[in-house]
């Protein structure tokens, strides 16, 4: 595939993933953003004031990989974070970012594990997500969350940020929808099961995932590796 092809199959699949997070309610108004990493640095990403569920796929954002806009409308607000996330993992070709109701509840409470804010509830959320840290408050657009995301990103696919919500990358854009949406129903559990003696996984347990799953965030976050 040509860099023409990848770029047009590229923003069908953000247009068609944008769609169906929208149709479900899980990005509402013109919240949330997603973005495909290309084969040549660069990086398509929503527009800024876009709803996810009416994008036209000629008007994505297209920036070089220092940011600057090639094609198409002015770029999200968080477009930074999806730059600073690709610098840190190579390997991460597509994000989202969404204010899923849910995630952003508990991005809202207090006293939470600032290093892993959901306990271990299913062995999906383990597989998919692993350790997710929650990141501190800043306002939409502060750049000083560049060098927060810098030092988690390398070892975390999934983060969550406080007062805000969930921003989670993958090998593919359909891997990062996967796994944010499976952190978005573990968020709802979470809260479900407030008040209830819940049984979350047991270390042996998560370790028995990691060794059946070796690609599994179990397993990254076990080994400290972030392949
Ligand atoms: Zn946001």
């Amino acid at each position: 595939m040509n860099g023409t092809d990848e770029a047009a199959v590229a923003r069908n699949e953000i247009v068609q993933v944008a769609r169906s997070l929208f149709d479900r309610g899980l990005a509402t108004g013109s919240s949330g953003n997603l973005s495909v990493k290309l084969g040549d640095g660069t990086m398509l990403v929503t527009p800024t004031n876009a709803s996810l569920g009416r994008l036209d796929p000629e008007r994505i954002s297209h920036l070089a990989a220092d940011g600057a806009l090639l094609e198409g409308d002015a770029p999200s607000k968080e477009a930074f974070l999806h730059r600073a996330i690709y610098a840190a993992r190579p390997q991460a070709r597509g994000i989202v970012h969404l204010h899923a109701t849910y995630s952003a509840a508990v991005s809202c409470m207090d006293g939470l594990d600032a290093d892993s804010c959901l306990p271990p509830l299913t062995a999906y959320f383990v597989m998919k997500i692993g350790a997710l840290p929650l990141i501190p408050y800043h306002r939409p657009g502060d750049e000083a969350l560049t060098s927060t995301i810098e030092r988690l990103a390398p070892d975390h696919d999934a983060m969550l940020l406080a007062n805000h919500g969930p921003i989670v990358s993958g090998p593919t854009l359909r891997a990062a929808t996967d796994a944010i949406e499976e952190l978005e129903e573990t968020a709802k559990l979470f809260l479900l099961l407030r008040g209830s003696d819940t049984r979350p996984l047991n270390e042996d347990q998560i370790a028995e995932l990691a060794r059946a799953f070796a690609q599994s965030a179990a397993a990254r976050h076990r080994n400290g590796s972030c392949t």
